[in-house]
């Protein structure tokens, strides 16, 4: 029982974590792990603080990379891990690159393709470019779907996927999002960069924390969303922006350019997965383009301001605990002034039912994928 799991980028480590975890605990599968690097950095920072040493490290990480050659170098890379390792089953997760052409490339070996955070969709296949496609893609080429909601088992229907081929487990994020808690508050961890927070940010303010880095919102939406920021901090300045800024140069740019000399906001380089959670359960307000952190953050207690136009992710706005704002200037310093100002508002915005999952997720796939081989 051969199990290959492989992801590339921040998210998809985070989230593909808690399940390497899992099947390492469950002897009858021979489970290996392959990494393309999409991202390197980022991604070794997640696979430390899992304590994950891949079996594979393709290293496709280029300067200025370009989706035509990641794809092409992943397929043919994809090739030389297959046709030794000959897994039964590979995992792939969400929306990016690595996905689409690790599914591909599994596919063409004759294994069986199962997607994690399967179903996600806006139905419209130029946005969010390329994740959209990407993860559409996926799904044709999957045999097992593990579909995070109900909505997304439903979108996935949609596409005449038979249903049973498609489970519903909850989001691994939750799951991932318990364990790095879990050992946070285990009084003997200890982390440099949390220590570094303690010294740095003045936590008597009320924290804003922002992330930002999808390429539909590159340079416009960048621009504006910098300018509602800089008047968010300049108008409350009873408040903390805290950003820890992606390292896309296409992001690193606009932020540092427009916002780098302002008292109350504080750039910094991405932060490991613990620290972020640690300072996103001392936030008063995040807001985000991210897809993770709005499906984390309810779990928090956290309201969430999301700086998009459409969502694949549309359980959290239906609950209330997320707003779209879009890359408006306006309309996000509206909604962050509502929530600082609206306590009720506030209060609504921070109830603490979670959408996404209750961190069983793995479980489930597991069980699932035990009758498969079965
Ligand atoms: N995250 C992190 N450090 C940071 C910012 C975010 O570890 O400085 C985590 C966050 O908790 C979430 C994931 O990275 O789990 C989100 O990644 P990203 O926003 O890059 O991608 P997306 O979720 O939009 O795919």
């Amino acid at each position: 029982k051969k199990n290959l799991i492989v992801f590339g980028t921040r998210p998809e480590a985070i989230k593909m974590a808690p399940l390497v975890k899992a099947f390492e605990q469950k002897h009858e599968f021979e489970t290996r792990v392959c990494i393309t690097a999409q991202h390197r950095e980022m991604l070794d920072q997640v696979l430390q603080f899992f304590e994950i040493t891949p079996h594979y490290d393709l290293d496709l990480m280029r300067p200025n990379q370009n989706l035509y050659t990641l794809t092409a170098m992943i397929i043919e890379s994809m090739k030389t891990v297959l046709e030794e390792f000959k897994p039964d089953f590979v995992y792939v997760h969400g929306d990016t690159t690595t996905t689409m052409a690790a599914a591909l490339a599994s596919f063409y070996s004759g294994a069986k393709v199962c997607h994690v955070e399967a179903g996600l969709r806006t139905f419209n296949k130029r946005n969010p470019f390329p994740e959209e496609m990407n993860r559409s893609i996926a799904g044709r080429l999957t045999d097992y779907h593990f579909a995070p909601t109900k909505t997304s088992k439903e979108n996935l229907l949609k596409e005449n996927i038979p249903a049973s081929d498609i489970t519903v487990t909850g989001n691994t994020v939750i799951d991932a999002l318990l364990f790095s808690v879990n050992k946070l508050n285990n009084h003997h961890y200890t982390d440099s960069e949390i220590e570094q927070l303690k010294e740095s940010i003045d936590f008597s303010k009320k924290l804003i924390l922002i992330t930002g880095h999808r390429r539909e919102n590159h340079g416009e939406g960048f621009a504006n969303i910098c300018k509602a920021l800089k008047t968010i901090a300049k108008n409350n300045p009873e408040t903390q922006l805290v950003y820890p800024v992606h390292l896309n140069p296409n992001v690193q740019k606009p932020v540092y350019e427009l916002l780098g000399n302002i008292t109350n906001i504080k750039l910094i380089d991405p932060l490991s997965y613990p620290a972020f959670v640690w300072l996103m359960e001392k936030s008063h307000i995040i807001i985000t383009d991210s897809g993770g952190v709005q499906e984390e953050a309810p779990s928090l207690g956290k309201p969430v301001l999301v700086m998009r136009n459409t969502t694949e992710r549309p359980e959290a706005v239906e609950a209330g605990t997320v707003i779209l704002v879009g890359t408006n200037t306006q309309n996000i310093v509206s909604e962050t002034k509502k929530l600082l100002e609206n306590k009720n508002h506030y209060q609504t915005m921070s109830k603490t039912h979670n959408p996404y999952g209750d961190g069983k997720a793995c479980e489930r796939i597991i069980e699932y994928i035990k009758e498969k081989y079965d």
